[in-house]
């Protein structure tokens, strides 16, 4: 019996082993995943004006064992693709420490990595994400309490997770603090290390959105340094901040660097064959895997099913999965009357042409904030068998 092990039980890894389960017959299909529940990431940023709850965005993995998925609660540290084993801590099931493949998708995401930054080990606190639920709620915390001051908010260099989440931040903050009746005792300025926002698709309506809210963007910008209440970019500019929501720079985890798997990201042979270059056995998808895409759900769960269809290949299984690159996607702009009733823009990128096609509404809708609600939902329900309340 082959076995599968996939590292991380998110979108990637989630749309790896429900196809399995369904397709391979005869293999024992294992998720590694470090947390025994998983927190989806896009309507995050809606935990901040209160239109989202921790409950509905959130999924155990009971459910998953139904489909003939093994899951396994630990934290992967370390692999080892000349033996194929994966190391893995002390798990809550009192698994093995080890796990031997046949087969290794990694899928386990980015970590924020603020260590190109000076000051950060010391100041890290200070600062808020969107991207992660522990932060979320600080941001929230800081966004309803705060009397007056400056928001600082900053996206790195793209590839970063999500391209419109600095944005739906910027424009959400602005959202809250005019509904309170606080918003001009506050400056928000958003600085980008890119010479526009991301996702470019939609940055000519970001910048015309942003003109009305009175947002201060900066582009080209790196940050390089945190203080107790300032940034300096690499220009030299420095920043006061009373709230900070400083996206780091994405990397994989170290594991895949370590095993030489590839650095940032772990290196693919193309967005359709996903394997390393140097293992025909090690796989990786989603936001972990070095593709010249955007960073976002879409491209993980395409980038999963192709995963999928390449290991039904190499174990003589002719049926394939349909699969392309090619997605539908949302930003959260706030409402600039300070409603909390988030309107969003809706995007495409086409990058099964060349160049890649893009397209959009210009129009805000709240409409569209539904749709992204229920595209969500329909992920989770069917990576993890079950609907919210
Ligand atoms: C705030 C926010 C907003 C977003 N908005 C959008 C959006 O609007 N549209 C969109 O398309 N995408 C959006 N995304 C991005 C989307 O959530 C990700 O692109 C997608 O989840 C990537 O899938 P993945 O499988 O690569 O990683 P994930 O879904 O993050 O899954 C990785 C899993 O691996 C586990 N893991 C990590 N390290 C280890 C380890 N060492 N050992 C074991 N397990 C490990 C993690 O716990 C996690 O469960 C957003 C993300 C965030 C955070």
């Amino acid at each position: 019996m082959k076995k599968v092990v996939i590292v991380g039980g998110g979108i990637g890894g989630m749309g790896v082993a429900n196809t399995l389960a369904q397709k391979l017959k005869n293999a024992e299909i294992t998720v590694i995943n470090k947390d025994d529940y998983y927190i989806s990431g896009p309507s995050r940023p809606l935990i901040l004006t209160g239109e989202q709850k921790y409950s509905r965005i959130l999924r155990g993995y009971e459910e998953v064992g139904k489909s003939g998925i093994k899951v396994v609660i630990g934290n992967v540290y370390k692999i080892d693709p000349a033996n194929r084993k994966v190391y893995l801590s002390e798990t809550t099931f009192n698994t093995k420490k080890e796990l031997d493949y046949d087969y290794l998708v990694l899928s386990p995401g980015i970590v924020f990595d603020g260590s190109s930054i000076n000051g950060y080990e010391k100041y890290w606190w200070k600062n808020t994400t969107v991207y992660d639920p522990g932060m979320v709620n600080v941001l929230k915390q800081r966004l309803w309490t705060a009397e007056s001051g400056s928001i600082i908010i900053y996206a790195p260099k793209a590839p970063y997770r999500c391209a419109p989440a600095p944005t739906e931040t910027a424009m959400l903050a602005h959202t809250i603090l005019t509904y309170r009746g606080v918003r001009d005792k506050f400056k928000i300025i958003h600085i980008d290390a890119n010479d526009k926002t991301q996702p470019p698709v939609i940055a000519d309506i970001v910048k015309q959105v942003y003109e009305k809210a009175g947002i201060q963007l900066v582009t080209n910008q790196e940050i390089t340094e945190i203080g107790e209440n300032y940034v300096v970019t690499k220009s030299g500019e420095k920043y006061e901040y009373t709230i900070l929501a400083m996206l780091e720079p994405n990397r994989a985890p170290k594991f895949i660097e370590e095993a030489g798997l590839g650095s940032p990201f772990a290196e693919v042979r193309s967005p359709q064959d996903l394997r390393s270059p140097k293992y025909d056995d090690i796989l990786a998808v989603g936001d972990a895997a070095k593709l010249p895409f955007p960073k976002n759900q879409e491209i993980a769960f395409e980038s999963s099913q192709f995963a999928a269809n390449k290991i039904l290949e190499m174990e003589g299984i002719s049926e394939k999965v349909p699969v392309q690159y090619a997605f539908v996607g949302w930003a959260y702009l706030g409402n600039l009357e300070g409603k909390l009733e988030t309107l969003s823009l809706q995007f495409q990128l086409d990058l099964t042409k060349q160049p890649p096609a893009a397209a959009k509404d210009p129009q805000l809708k709240r409409e569209y904030t539904i749709q992204k609600d229920n595209w969500e939902q329909a992920y989770l329900t069917k990576l993890f068998g079950y609907k919210s309340e």
